[in-house]
């Protein structure tokens, strides 16, 4: 069948659970995944035909869409700052804020020469500290997670972009002192209430760890609080502390930081203009 035809199929028969431009997303992320063409290369070659068994690829591939199950699952990978990332369902998929996140601290230190001890606490797939590697090259890159399942896929994704990262296993809320310093520290905690979960959608509700994402509602600063705790003892002298935040929690973070007499307080929109990143300073 023409590639061309295959794809209005395909998009119709996602149209009801998908809008046509998130589908069409879709089919240019798997004709990649599986062709290795771009969007430009469909249009230069309208005649691109697709034979039986590949077709048969795509019609799983659209049979698991159709639960919802996130694309990026469904491929087993993403793209995170440029880079390639592998995923299941063991880690949170990496999120274009946390690419702010990133940014930020990329800009706040490429011009640095001292080399910089960097620690991400609650690392996930590890998108933090391997985007950090490279691009500072010069940082010694630490990363730490409680699930042992995450850190294999870490560990994965450092090998897969050419970067060294040390992974640690440890669980931060029953850890009270890391025993070594750090100029930055970074965090992606889980920071979603309880009481945020009609907001979040049944993709990533049903498919994405909630040991990543939620917190309970009556205590939902709990990781903040032990990674601030633990930054005031572990952050060398003038250390940086970077956060990605709960939108609706921006006051209360900066709040928890000032009471722990963190300094240079700045709390930063996403491209959305949502409250999402917090820098400061010990001293
Ligand atoms: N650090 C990872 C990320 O930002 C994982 C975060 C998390 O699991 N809460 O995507």
């Amino acid at each position: 069948m023409l590639l061309k035809k295959y794809k209005s199929n395909f998009i119709k028969e996602l149209s009801s659970i998908n809008d046509e431009m998130e589908a069409e997303s879709f089919f240019y992320l798997i004709l990649e995944h599986f062709h290795q063409l771009k969007r430009i290369d469909l249009a230069i070659n309208p005649d691109f035909e697709i034979s039986e068994s590949d077709m048969v690829r795509w019609e799983n591939i659209l049979a698991e869409l159709k639960t919802q199950k996130p694309i990026q699952y469904i491929l087993g990978e993403t793209e995170f700052y440029g880079l390639k990332f592998m995923v299941d369902g063991n880690v949170l998929i990496p999120r274009p804020e946390t690419e702010e996140l990133v940014d930020l601290i990329v800009s706040s230190f490429k011009s640095q020469t001292s080399k910089l001890r960097i620690l991400d606490i609650g690392t996930g797939s590890g998108c933090i500290p391997i985007s950090l590697k490279k691009n500072l090259p010069n940082a010694e890159v630490f990363a730490i997670d409680v699930s042992e399942n995450a850190l294999e896929i870490a560990k994965k994704n450092a090998k897969l972009n050419g970067v060294e990262v040390n992974f640690i296993l440890k669980n931060i809320l029953e850890t009270n002192d890391l025993e070594q310093q750090f100029d930055v520290i970074v965090s992606n905690p889980p920071y979603v209430r309880m009481l945020e979960k009609e907001e979040i959608k049944p993709n990533v509700l049903e498919f994405e760890p909630h040991l990543a994402l939620f917190v309970e509602d009556n205590d939902a600063l709990l990781f903040y609080r032990k990674i601030a705790q633990l930054a005031k003892k572990n952050l060398t002298e003038n250390g940086s502390l970077f956060f990605e935040i709960n939108q609706y929690l921006g006051k209360e973070t900066v709040e928890l930081l000032e009471n722990l007499g963190f300094k240079n307080i700045l709390l930063l929109k996403d491209i959305y203009g949502n409250d999402r990143m917090i820098s400061c300073v010990i001293n």
